[in-house]
């Protein structure tokens, strides 16, 4: 089993990314806000609950996320591996699902961490916002939120894989292409 994962601030392309990197090496794709949008759309009691936390640009608690990545694992048990986007966000989250994986014998192989500036993240979260139908891609206070969030939450969960030897920088700028080849460069090393 190969299972990767996709970090990142919020904009720093992880969604179109996820896309290719799926369909090249076959695996599952996990996208946690996916997953939470999917429940708000269907108004069940953890979409309404989680509704709320994302309309500030909040993270989703730790249980909640941790239970909806322990549930797809179990329902995907001949996935040739996994593509973790957006998930973990927090150190509990990165080490709830070591253990996960640990009961399946499937390690993280690598998380490859896509760097962007704070400009351009505002700048391509905006523009997001007038297709995407996101209500907080189209909000700057909820967009300054989500980033606010990453950095005082999430950007330490990096660490987390530092010392495991498993984290990899990218260079998230440039053309979708060119960065899908450097995201390619870094996994065929260790596939
Ligand atoms: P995303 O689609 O990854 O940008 O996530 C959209 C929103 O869903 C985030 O701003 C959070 O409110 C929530 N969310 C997604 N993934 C997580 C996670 N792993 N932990 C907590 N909240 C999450």
């Amino acid at each position: 089993m190969f299972n990767i994962i996709l970090f990142g601030p919020p904009g720093s392309g992880k969604g179109t990314q996820s896309e290719k990197l799926i369909s090249k090496y076959g695996l599952k794709h996990l996208s946690t806000g996916d997953l939470l949008r999917h429940e708000i759309s269907r108004q069940t009691s953890l979409g309404k609950e989680a509704q709320n936390f994302m309309d500030k640009g909040h993270l989703v608690p730790d249980e909640v996320v941790i239970g909806m990545i322990s549930s797809a694992l179990d329902e995907n048990p001949s996935a040739k591996g996994f593509l973790f986007d957006g998930f973990p966000r927090t150190s509990a989250q990165a080490e709830a699902l070591d253990n996960l994986l640990q009961l399946k014998n499937a390690p993280i192989s690598a998380m490859l961490a896509m760097d962007v500036t704070e400009d351009e993240l505002i700048k391509r979260l905006l523009k997001r916002g007038e297709t995407s139908g996101r209500s907080d891609d189209n909000n700057e206070e909820v967009i300054r939120a989500r980033i606010i969030e990453y950095h005082t939450k999430t950007a330490i969960v990096a660490d987390y894989y530092k010392k495991f030897n498993k984290a990899v920088m990218i260079n998230g700028e440039g053309t979708i292409d060119d960065i899908f080849e450097r995201l390619c460069t870094e996994i065929d090393k260790r596939i």
